[in-house]
């Protein structure tokens, strides 16, 4: 039963993520469709804010399909030793640029020794790339944002604190749900992303957030996750 359980709860997710991607991606495919209808029938004025509309909207799908292909695609995931002190500052130095240029300074706050983690880097790259991410937009006046790594018994502890708008409380717990997002160009699947990488990785990952104060995310990571300890 439990099986039963775990596939009927598996085909839930599955079935409301599909509507939630055939919804997203329906609407820039209507209007794209619209812009054709009129290039064919020949009386439209096919100027650069029709061009610009029909790019962005085409830039939005494959945005989407690419964060979806993420969790999809069932890749072959590569488990290895790897440095999580070398992925963080190697997500900061891709990072700096557009932090520099919104007056943030990102903070990479480290332990003196670090074992190595059995993980997938890439992956791991890609969740600390969508967390800071989330922690530059969230930051509109400029500020400081706090990536920390600190050891805590067999794991590896990661939080990004920023000092951001802030998450209302009701939506904390409903984070990583795909779709929900505040931003106009925002695509609501970095955070679903994320869980599901953290949950590959046998970790757990925790928002905590205030609102107008700022939002700090937590990701444990088990130094060997697949490791079965009495
Ligand atoms: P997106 O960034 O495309 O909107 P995400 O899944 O990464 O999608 O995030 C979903 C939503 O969660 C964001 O739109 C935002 O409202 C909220 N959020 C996530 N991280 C933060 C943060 N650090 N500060 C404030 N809000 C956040
Ligand atoms: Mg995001």
């Amino acid at each position: 039963t439990e099986e039963i359980i775990r596939k009927s709860e598996k085909l839930t997710v599955l079935g409301e993520l599909a509507a939630g991607v055939a919804h997203e991606i329906r609407n820039p495919l209507t209007s794209l469709i619209g812009f054709a209808q009129l290039l064919k029938e020949g009386n439209a004025p096919m100027n650069e804010r029709y061009t610009d509309i029909m790019l962005n909207e085409l830039k939005r799908i494959n945005e989407i399909v690419g964060e979806l292909m993420l969790v999809a695609k069932p890749q072959a995931v590569h488990f290895e030793y790897s440095s999580i002190t070398d992925m963080l500052e190697s997500v900061v130095r891709l990072l700096n640029t557009q932090a520099i240029i919104k007056n943030i300074q990102i903070h990479l706050s480290l332990e003196e020794e670090t074992p190595l983690l059995y993980c997938v880097e890439n992956q791991l790259k890609q969740l600390f790339i969508n967390l800071l991410k989330n922690a530059l937009e969230a930051m509109d006046h400029g500020g400081n944002i706090v990536l920390s790594l600190t050891k805590k018994k067999g794991n590896i502890i990661v939080t990004v604190k920023d000092e951001g708008v802030g998450i209302p409380n009701d939506r904390l717990d409903k984070l990583g749900e795909p779709f929900y997002t505040t931003k106009e160009k925002g695509t609501g699947l970095g955070l679903m992303v994320c869980c599901k990488i953290v949950k590959e990785h046998n970790g757990h990952i925790h928002f905590e957030s205030i609102e107008g104060k700022g939002t700090t995310v937590t990701v444990t990571l088990p130094i060997y996750p697949f490791v079965r300890v009495k």
